[in-house]
């Protein structure tokens, strides 16, 4: 199966992944394609319903240089245990290249999840590493950074996500991506499968 980033508005961006039921050598592999995808496109995290699957799972690596093999991180079923502060910082994401915005995030943050090994880890996080893990752990719940912009940035950004919607529009209307029902059915059939 090859990877793919798919872009806003695929639904599958809105899909509330479900948490993983083991990690094995087929789930390492997925991830080590997360990692490479993620570089390919010169990000820093990457969401697995980004890559059109239903699980509960991204990766990061906040130095975005793939040769920093220990910055690599793999977050699997992730639970934000709690944050405190307040810090308003530029996002963007590879589901709508081009598109960044302020976004207000918690400044620090306690994250729960499993690592490649299946050891599950707690991690306190702040700076960039915080806002990252934020941002991934929203894509897990079908949400996106566009979401949590004010009224006038969201205003600011509108012009460019209808391109998207409209590109969306014409790759369905041309037989390039399922309807939604095949979509759901899809997604459906890989969580039986893993969750
Ligand atoms: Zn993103």
């Amino acid at each position: 199966m090859k990877l793919q980033i798919v872009h806003y508005p695929h639904p599958t961006l809105r899909h509330v992944s479900k948490p993983l039921k083991r990690v094995d050598a087929d789930l390492r592999d997925l991830i080590s394609q997360m990692f490479a995808l993620m570089y390919e496109h010169e990000g820093v995290g990457l969401a697995a319903n980004q890559v059109d699957l239903p699980y509960r799972l991204f990766v990061a690596n906040p130095t975005g240089d793939p040769d920093n093999k220990e910055a690599e991180y793999a977050f699997i079923n992730p639970v934000l245990k709690a944050g405190k502060g307040q810090v308003e910082g530029d996002e963007g994401c590879l589901s709508i290249p081009g598109v960044q915005a302020p976004v207000v995030r918690k400044e620090k943050i306690t994250i729960e999840a499993y690592n490649l090994k299946g050891e599950q880890f707690v991690a306190e996080l702040d700076g960039l590493f915080a806002r990252i893990v934020q941002h991934e752990t929203d894509h897990l719940d079908g949400k996106l950074f566009i979401d949590r912009l004010s009224p006038t940035q969201a205003a600011d950004v509108r012009g460019e996500l209808e391109e998207f919607e409209i590109d969306f529009q014409s790759k369905r209307d041309c037989g390039e991506l399922p309807d939604d029902e095949a979509i759901a059915a899809r997604l459906t059939e890989l969580e039986k499968l893993r969750t």
